[in-house]
């Protein structure tokens, strides 16, 4: 009867298992994968276009899970921010990364930013401020070394957004609108929200050779940048002819395959100890 009951069981498991779906499986295993360290981040670094000198690193987060393998995070993010870890995976990358470019420095690297993305849900959800208040206490970094990349969709949300943002301002931290120009936000926000970099979507980055009307994006995204005196870095470089035309265009920065893959924090050290 023993036996019997444990094959039912088995049985009952292994059917459960096909019947829930990838998505509430990965959903269940975000917290768990956090506490067994599964989560790590890599730095991708970005330079200024006319020096060629690197002036920042974007943390991207990793998810390597001891049985599937690598999960990317445009498929664990959205699930994150629909059951609401992405509050942990936030306070996690940001942690990391502060203390990771303080590491860096104290290790004799040229100082520089590092840019950790925010959702719109922990912007929302979260006293964001006093989070990365601690981050930066806890790691000992200085606020001008820190950015916070910003969508769009957090400046529709709430009317608190504006407050928020002039808080982490007002404490010396960078902003950026991440994704600039796939958002269906009014530009009007631009003159109310402190930001100080817009940083153009890999898409319209990559169509600049094939679609006149991208490079007129760009273009026109670049100037318009320039003309309210915010810093301007393009995302998804591949190839030199994207960065002739974003040279000649004025772009202050860029980022991508073209320069680097997001790295691993020894190989940034190894690359730029004597930059
Ligand atoms: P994103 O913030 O727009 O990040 C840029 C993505 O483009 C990264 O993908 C990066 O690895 C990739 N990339 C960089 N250079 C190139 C290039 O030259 N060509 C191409 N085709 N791709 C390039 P990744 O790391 O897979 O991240 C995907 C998205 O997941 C990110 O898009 C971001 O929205 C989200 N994400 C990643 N890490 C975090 C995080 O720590 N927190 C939050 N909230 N979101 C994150
Ligand atoms: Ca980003
Ligand atoms: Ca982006
Ligand atoms: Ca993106």
């Amino acid at each position: 009867v023993k036996d019997e009951g444990k094959n039912h069981f088995q049985f009952f498991t292994s059917e459960m298992n096909d019947l829930v779906s990838r998505k509430s499986k990965i959903a269940m295993s975000i917290r768990k994968g956090l506490e067994l360290g599964e989560f790590t981040v890599r730095y991708q670094p970005q330079f200024d276009i006319e020096s060629e000198k690197i002036i920042g690193v974007e943390a991207l987060v990793r998810w390597h899970h001891t049985k599937w393998g690598p999960i990317s995070p445009a498929e664990f993010i959205p699930i994150a921010e629909e059951n609401g870890m992405i509050l942990h995976i936030g306070e996690f990358v940001l942690r990391t990364a502060c203390q990771q470019n303080k590491d860096w420095q104290d290790a004799g690297l040229p100082p520089f930013r590092v840019a950790v993305n925010i959702s719109a849900k922990q912007f929302s959800n979260s006293n964001i401020a006093a989070v990365v208040t601690s981050a930066l206490a806890d790691a000992g970094l200085s606020p001008e070394f820190l950015e916070l990349e910003l969508t769009e969709s957090i400046i529709q949300g709430a009317r608190s957004a504006i407050s928020k943002m002039w808080e982490l301002k007002a404490m010396g931290i960078h902003l950026s609108i991440d994704d600039f120009g796939t958002g269906y936000s009014s530009l009007s926000y631009l003159k109310l929200f402190p930001v100080d970099t817009l940083k153009i979507d890999q898409h319209f980055t990559r169509n600049i050779h094939n679609d006149p009307k991208d490079a007129a994006l760009v273009d026109t995204i670049i100037q318009m940048a320039h003309n309210l005196e915010l810093n301007v870095i393009a995302e998804g470089v591949e190839t030199s002819e994207q960065l002739a035309f974003l040279k000649k265009k004025k772009c202050n920065q860029a980022q991508g395959y073209y320069f680097q893959k997001p790295l691993l924090p020894d190989q940034i050290e190894k690359l730029y100890l004597k930059a």
